[in-house]
């Protein structure tokens, strides 16, 4: 008992170290890589099990392939110009949205017409709820001067988490977009967006850090827009609580490691109601199309789906995800209060912890190997489907790859340790049942084996092997003289001489009482009364110490027989043993009997 707590205690604190090591090394962002692919995994079934409903208030305008053709029949090479947005725009604020917003950078290029541009801007000014993109990079300053941005579009961030670090969605250089633009409103937001080692899309930042100033993401202008409008909630300031939540009034959003925070998925591509561009632009020209759809109080993302112009990204929701949706999702999360939040490593390493003892004690307590290892799986699968509707009911990630490697560590070493101990525990019982107790020879049953052995071999490979019993003289008289106690010392003492006195391959036995024997394989006749001759000389001249100080002699009397001349069976062999050991008795005693 005492070894198994002291076993346990031991697997903690192999996990601890563990958990360090892993964390001082490479294998840690692997483990993440495996652990986000878990994410991947949980998110999808979600997504089958149609666990969440996007936001019937999120409609996408989409730039996709017959959008991108009727433009090129129409107006020329993207981009189109920038009077048809406005054009646009003036459509749908006659239909009160909530909000629109561009997934589209208005920047300036060779393509630009000033009169176009100029409609865009003063319908941006005119509709203080549309909203447009602008994106950070690290392009090299010869390649592209750093613009300064205007101060009006810049955040506070006030970061209390010892977590985070915002290195990675700090940029160096901005692809800017239409000056007028920035210098009329400060509807513009980042749309940057924090993909994983793996290249996979799972996080978005809140904001991103540019010239020592935080710039607000186009996803988190939006959705507190339009919780301003639909709440009441007007959030001015970012602060980062010491548990890497961002408070938003009374919204909390969990943020990673770099500042991102994680993106809970609705469903694959397509999963938002999608309008195709082409049937605004026909609307606003007046030419015949089937779209009725009412905007009123919807946000609108304009963005780009189809594949030829690039804006497609791999999430956990799918390989081929546009990046409009992505933006859309972002908003959704926000204001449907469901980003995820990963559970702190502390919860990690206390569930690892607690289900590496549970297995080490199922492993222990359960004598079948099988029945354990079903139980360890069962407890594990257990562990996910709970991980799984913490996800689904509560937006929590806990970690499934520590715990697991928790589990299969606490497997293996407890079914070492157990094996271990079985195995001395037999090594124990083994010896228990050959021995005895009193002189640590052979005991009876294990001589009458090896005798059978014995015959068994010299028959077959046609070999001798000799036996010798030996009788201690007059112990019956020695033990009325100097009592059991004594007389016991004396046959331990005995016992030892004949081990110490024979080969390693010779088995000593207790014979019964007073009486021992040895086995001698492969050991002829004479070879065997030499031996027996060794022994009765180094007795008689033994000192043999009693119990209270006292010192005496003995002396044995022995017999010896050998196969197959004196017999071949044990107990022909015992009987001619046994005659020649009673004539050394008549003879006289202290000596080995002849025939
Ligand atoms: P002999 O020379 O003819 O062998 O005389 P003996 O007295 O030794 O006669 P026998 O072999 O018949 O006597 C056996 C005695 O050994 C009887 C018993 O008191 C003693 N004895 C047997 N087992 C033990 C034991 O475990 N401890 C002690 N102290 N004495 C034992
Ligand atoms: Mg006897
Ligand atoms: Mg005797």
């Amino acid at each position: 008992m005492l070894k198994k707590i002291l076993y346990l205690i031991g697997l903690i604190l192999i996990l601890s170290l563990l958990f360090w090591g892993f964390k001082k090394t490479n294998l840690n962002s692997f483990i993440d890589i495996v652990e986000s692919r878990t994410f991947d995994l949980r998110q999808t079934v979600m997504i089958n099990a149609n666990a969440k409903k996007v936001n019937d208030d999120i409609v996408i305008v989409a730039i996709d392939d017959a959008s991108y053709e009727y433009i090129l029949d129409n107006y020329g090479e993207w981009p189109l110009t920038r009077d048809i947005y406005a054009q646009m725009i003036e459509y749908l604020e006659q239909q009160q949205p909530k909000i629109i917003a561009f997934d589209l950078m208005f920047v300036k290029s060779l393509k630009s017409k000033p009169n176009a541009d100029k409609a865009l801007v003063e319908a941006m000014k005119k509709y203080p709820n549309v909203y447009t993109a602008m994106n950070f990079d690290n392009q090299p300053e010869e390649l592209r001067k750093p613009v300064k941005l205007p101060d009006t579009l810049a955040i506070q961030v006030e970061n209390h988490s010892d977590d985070i670090n915002f290195d990675d969605i700090t940029f160096s250089n901005c692809r800017a977009i239409l000056s007028d633009i920035l210098n009329s409103t400060s509807n513009v937001g980042i749309i940057n967006v924090s993909r994983a080692d793996d290249g996979i899309l799972r996080k978005m930042p809140m904001f991103a850090r540019y010239q020592n100033k935080f710039y607000p993401h186009l996803g988190l202008k939006v959705g507190l827009d339009y919780l301003k409008t639909v709440e009441g909630q007007d959030i001015k300031s970012y602060v980062v609580d010491k548990n890497s939540n961002l408070i938003l009034g009374d919204r909390k959003v969990y943020l990673d490691k770099d500042g991102s925070a994680i993106l809970n998925w609705y469903g694959p591509s397509g999963t938002y109601t999608h309008i195709p561009m082409y049937k605004l632009i026909k609307k606003i020209k007046g030419e015949p199309t089937d779209l009725n759809y009412s905007f009123k109080n919807k946000i609108i993302y304009f963005g780009t789906t189809a594949a030829s112009l690039f804006d497609i990204k791999t999430v956990p929701a799918g390989k081929i995800y546009p990046g409009v949706e992505v933006q859309a999702t972002y908003v959704n999360n926000l204001i449907d209060n469901n980003f995820i939040t990963k559970a702190g490593k502390h919860v990690t390493v206390i569930v690892s912890i607690i289900l590496a003892l549970i297995t080490a004690l199922l492993v222990m307590q359960i004598s079948s190997a099988i029945i354990a290892s079903t139980s360890t799986v069962a407890i594990y699968m257990a562990y996910v489907i709970f991980s799984y509707y913490a996800m689904k009911l509560s937006n929590i990630w806990i970690e499934l790859i520590y715990p697991l490697l928790a589990v299969i560590l606490a497997f293996i070493t407890s079914l070492i340790v157990k094996y271990l101990i079985k195995s001395r525990d037999f090594e124990q019982q083994y010896k228990l049942a050959t021995t005895d107790g009193l002189t640590d020879l052979y005991n009876h049953r294990y001589f009458q084996d090896q005798m059978k052995m014995n015959v068994e071999h010299s028959k077959r490979y046609e070999t001798n092997f000799s036996l010798i019993i030996i009788d201690i003289d007059f112990f019956k008289k020695f033990n009325d003289t100097y009592g059991h106690q004594s007389g016991d010392a004396v046959l331990r003492q005995v016992a030892q001489i004949l081990k110490r006195n024979v080969r390693a391959t010779d088995v000593v036995c207790r014979y019964g009482g007073e009486e021992m024997s040895i086995i001698l394989p492969n050991a002829g006749k004479d070879e065997a009364i030499t031996t027996a001759e060794k022994i009765c000389t180094i007795v008689s001249q033994k000192i043999f110490k009693l119990n209270n100080d006292k010192e005496t002699h003995v002396t044995i009397s022995l017999g010896v027989s050998t196969y197959p001349f004196d017999g071949e069976t044990p107990s022909e062999l015992i009987e001619a043993a046994d005659k020649r050991l009673y004539n050394a008795k008549n003879n006289g005693r202290n000596q080995v009997g002849k025939n």
